[in-house]
C-alpha cells in the first residue's frame, strides 16, 4: 500500500513515496541514498513530541547519525532569526556537503529547512518528511524553499529540490482536524484546476480521505502528481504554474485582512477564495451556476468556510479588500490577473479582469 512517484527531470529527479509507516522506515530509505551520513533533522515542537523519537531510532538503526534541531511551531519561525539559529546548529552538528538535512514537519519546517539546506555550504542535499496534509500535497513538491521578510511572506529563498520525499499517511492522524481540513482545500484545488473526475471522486470519498487508509494515500498521490506535472511544465513560474494559485488571489486578500492570524488558516482562505472564484466566474457568465454551487457545497460539507461571513471577527470592507487584492503579487500593470473557471476542472488564467467587476462581485458577497 505504498505509492511511489518519480518527479523532476534526469539527474535531478527524485521519488515521492506515500504510504503508512514511512517515518519508521526513514532510516533504511535514506541510508539507501546516502549510507553513513550525518542527518540534521529540523522539526518543530509539536511534531517532535509525536514523531521525532521513532525517526531518530530508525536513522540510528540504519547506521546514520542524526542530530535534532527543534524550532517553535508557527509561521513566525520562517524568519531570518530562526534561519540563522538552524544554520548555526547544522554547522555545529558538522553537517557537510555529503551529509543531509531532513525536514520533519509541516510547510513551515519544510520551507525553512529546505532554505537552510540550500544555503549551508552552498547547498547540502535534503529530504522532506512532510507531516501536515498541506505539506504532503503542496509545499514539499516543487522545490520552493524560503523564509519571510518584514516586507512580506516568502520573499527570501531558493529553488532547491529534495532528493527524496517521504509522506507518511499515518503521521496525519496526529494533525489537528482544523489543519487537516485546511490542507484538504489544496487537495480539492487540484480537482478544480484540471481534474474533474478527481473532484467527483473527492465528493464521494472525502470521508475516507479524512479517515485514513488507501483513499487518503490515493488523494495525496493524485495531488502530488498534479502539482509535479504543473511544476515540470513550468519550474520557475513564468506561466502555467500560476494555475496552482486558484483561489489564492481572493484568499491572500482575506488572509491579509485577517492579519495572517489563527482566525483564518491559509487553506481556509483558499477554500473561500476558490468558492469565490467559481461564484465570480458564474456571475461573469463563464461557468454554470450549478458548478459554482457544487464547489461551495462540497467545501462546506467537509467543514471548510466558503464565504467572507464565515470568518470570525472584523474584516476590511470592499475598498480595503480591493486594495489588498491590488497589492497581491499577481497584479501586473493595473489589470487584475485572476484564476477563473469555465467549469469544474476547467480553470484558466484570466488577465485583464476589470477591477470594477470584482468590486461589484465583492459587494454582492457581503
Ligand atoms: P505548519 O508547518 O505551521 O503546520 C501546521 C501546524 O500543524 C503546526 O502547528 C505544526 O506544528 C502542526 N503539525 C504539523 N504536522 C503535525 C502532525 N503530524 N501532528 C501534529 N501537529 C502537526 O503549516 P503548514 O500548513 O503545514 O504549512 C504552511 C507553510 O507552508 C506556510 O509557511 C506556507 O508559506 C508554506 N507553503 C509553501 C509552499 C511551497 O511551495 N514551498 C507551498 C504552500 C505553502
Ligand atoms: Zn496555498
Amino acid at each position: 500500500d505504498v505509492t511511489q512517484l518519480r518527479v523532476g527531470l534526469g539527474e535531478r529527479s527524485y521519488d515521492i513515496v506515500i504510504g503508512p509507516g514511512l517515518l519508521e522506515e526513514a532510516g533504511a530509505r535514506i541510508a539507501a541514498l546516502r549510507a553513513g551520513a550525518r542527518v540534521g533533522i529540523v522539526t518543530d515542537r509539536n511534531v517532535a513530541e509525536r514523531h521525532l523519537g521513532p525517526v531518530e531510532a530508525s536513522l540510528r538503526q540504519a547506521g546514520l547519525s542524526p542530530t535534532a534541531i527543534v524550532i517553535e511551531p508557527g509561521e513566525k519561525s520562517k524568519s531570518f532569526h530562526v534561519f540563522e539559529q538552524v544554520v548555526d546548529e547544522l554547522l555545529a552538528a558538522r553537517i557537510e556537503r555529503r551529509d543531509l538535512v531532513l525536514a520533519l514537519g509541516g510547510g513551515v519546517v519544510g520551507d525553512l529547512a529546505g532554505f537552510a539546506a540550500a544555503a549551508l555550504r552552498r547547498g547540502v542535499d535534503f529530504v522532506q518528511a512532510p507531516t501536515s496534509l498541506l505539506a504532503q500535497v503542496d509545499s514539499s513538491v516543487g522545490g520552493k524553499t524560503g523564509i519571510n521578510s518584514r516586507h512580506g511572506k516568502n520573499l527570501v529563498g531558493a529553488f532547491h529540490q529534495p532528493i527524496l520525499v517521504l509522506a507518511d499517511s499515518l503521521a496525519l492522524d496526529t494533525l489537528p482536524l482544523r489543519e487537516f481540513r485546511a490542507g484538504y482545500a489544496e487537495v480539492a484545488k487540484y480537482g478544480l484546476i484540471d481534474n474533474a473526475p478527481f473532484f467527483g471522486w473527492l465528493e464521494r470519498r472525502w470521508q475516507d480521505v479524512f479517515g485514513g487508509g488507501p483513499a487518503r494515500i490515493e488523494a495525496i498521490a493524485t495531488s502530488c502528481a498534479s502539482k509535479a506535472a504543473v511544476v515540470a511544465r513550468d519550474e520557475k513560474e513564468t506561466g502555467d504554474r500560476a494555475l496552482l494559485n486558484l483561489g489564492h488571489t481572493f484568499g491572500h486578500a482575506l488572509e491579509a485582512g485577517a492579519g495572517f492570524s489563527q482566525r483564518l488558516l491559509h487553506g481556509e482562505a483558499v477554500a473561500i477564495g476558490m468558492a469565490q472564484a467559481f461564484r465570480f466566474s458564474a456571475r461573469q457568465g463563464l461557468c454554470a451556476a450549478a458548478d459554482a454551487e457544487r464547489v461551495t457545497a462540497h467545501l462546506r460539507t467537509v467543514g471548510l468556510p466558503t464565504r467572507i461571513a464565515d470568518i470570525p471577527g472584523e474584516l476590511p470592507d470592499t475598498d480595503g479588500l480591493m486594495e489588498l487584492i491590488a497589492q497581491d503579487k499577481k497584479v501586473s500593470r493595473g489589470a487584475l490577473t485572476f484564476l477563473l473557471a469555465r467549469g469544474i476542472g476547467e480553470s484558466f488564467i484570466a488577465r485583464d479582469v476589470e477591477p470594477a467587476a470584482v468590486r461589484t462581485f465583492l459587494d454582492s458577497e457581503r
